[in-house]
């Protein structure tokens, strides 16, 4: 008999809980608001240049590094929108998504015992990939329903194993921008325990209400202590393309390329090309998603706030977090069975994004989908709702 016990780290977390709903979604025939993905493509004209690109270049491996199309475009990205001055050779990295731009960055940049503060609720992935590098996650809890962060137990998570802090911002589940203030503390401790921080910016572009996003990457003192990450899944509604980039001081960003070469070593080129392309041409069409998902966000929430839902603030992302306290005294994972199962309609149970202790009041919907799919999922929740 085979010995398929496997890695003991890695069999404790279980499945995703993105696969998970999402089958539970498929296996009941409900619409699925769970699983974050748009429905809505991005801009034809990357497909159609990702086909030409195909068919006429090179579709062999390439540089380590990344198509320097894509790169140089990546650079002039943040200087359009942050003022951000990048040297494209030595300080942008092209990834296979930015879940492997996550794994390169921790395990590039820890060592067995070394401390990283997250913030909880956190995306899955983070403590998985935190552990595997033999390191210790140290939560920081947002306070529901207002996800606030309070700056007194933000302190007491450094200490003098700290060496890197992962921040999502803007953030999923909650749908937060972390503001001014926040952002301002997280810096000066960062800098006081000599901490790189690891910034997931993949919703970059998908903040609302008139905010702006603002990278960590441009306060004061920390263009050298950040590692800046992004998605091209997210900035063109094509979550399947796994296109991501780093960008990062030269001597980070030489410690994540040795985790890098060894994870995937490269990214397709024709999808690099076709983003680099998308990044440079398709500026109107990113710079407007954010309120095309805002009219889905307003439609979906104020329809889960008649159901009964107490609806939190969402600022940004594809998701919402509502409270089903006000409708039901099940648990969030037993309720989003229930509401698949009778009630035709997927979310996530977000108790999935805390490591322990989590809320069990709190359910996210994802509202990057179709018009019509948001109001077939009403809908079925107004049906369910009226015959309970
Ligand atoms: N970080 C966050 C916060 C996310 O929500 C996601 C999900 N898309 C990712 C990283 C992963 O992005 P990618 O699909 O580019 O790997
Ligand atoms: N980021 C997406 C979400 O939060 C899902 C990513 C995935 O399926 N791995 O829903």
């Amino acid at each position: 008999m085979v010995d398929a016990a496997g890695n003991r780290l890695l069999a404790g977390f279980g499945t995703t809980v993105f696969e998970t709903t999402t089958r539970l979604a498929i296996e009941h025939g409900s619409v699925n608001l769970g699983q974050g993905f748009p429905d809505d493509e991005g801009p034809a004209s990357m497909k159609s240049f990702l086909a030409e690109y195909t068919s006429t270049r090179s579709n062999q491996y390439p540089s380590m590094m990344g198509l320097p199309a894509l790169r140089e475009a990546v650079a002039r990205h943040a200087n359009r929108f942050y003022g951000l001055d990048l040297d494209w050779q030595r300080e942008v990295l092209v990834t296979s998504g930015a879940t492997e731009a996550l794994a390169a960055s921790l395990f590039g940049l820890l060592n067995p015992g070394d401390e990283v503060v997250v913030f909880e609720p956190l995306y899955d992935a983070y403590v998985p990939l935190v552990k595997l590098a033999g390191a210790v996650p140290v939560a920081v809890r947002l306070h529901p329903n207002d996800w606030s962060l309070d700056l007194a137990e933000l302190e007491a998570a450094f200490g003098e194993r700290t060496r890197v802090v992962l921040l999502n911002n803007p953030m999923n589940p909650t749908g937060k921008v972390f503001d001014a203030a926040e952002l301002g503390a997280i810096a000066e401790l960062a800098q006081r325990h000599d901490a790189v921080v690891v910034c997931d910016e993949v919703y970059e572009h998908l903040v609302f209400d008139g905010l702006r996003h603002v990278p960590m990457m441009t306060l004061p003192g920390m263009r050298e202590r950040c590692v800046r990450i992004g998605s091209s899944g997210k900035i063109f509604s094509m979550t399947g393309w796994k296109v991501g980039f780093v960008s990062a001081a030269p001597e980070l960003l030489s410690v994540i390329m040795r985790a890098h070469q060894f994870l995937v070593f490269t990214t397709a080129p024709n999808l690099q090309a076709a983003v680099a392309h998308g990044l440079d041409n398709e500026v109107d069409w990113y710079t407007t998603l954010a309120d095309r998902l805002q009219a889905q966000r307003d439609y979906l929430g104020s329809a889960l706030a008649s159901l009964g839902f107490e609806v939190l603030k969402s600022q940004a992302t594809y998701f919402l977090t509502v409270d089903i306290r006000p409708v039901t005294d099940a648990d969030d994972m037993a309720f989003c069975r229930t509401m698949t199962v009778e009630g035709g309609v997927t979310g996530v149970p977000v108790s999935a994004f805390y490591a322990s202790q989590a809320p069990r009041h709190l359910l996210r919907f994802c509202f990057c989908k179709r018009m019509d799919v948001l109001e077939d999922a009403v809908g079925r929740l107004t049906n369910w709702r009226r015959a309970a």
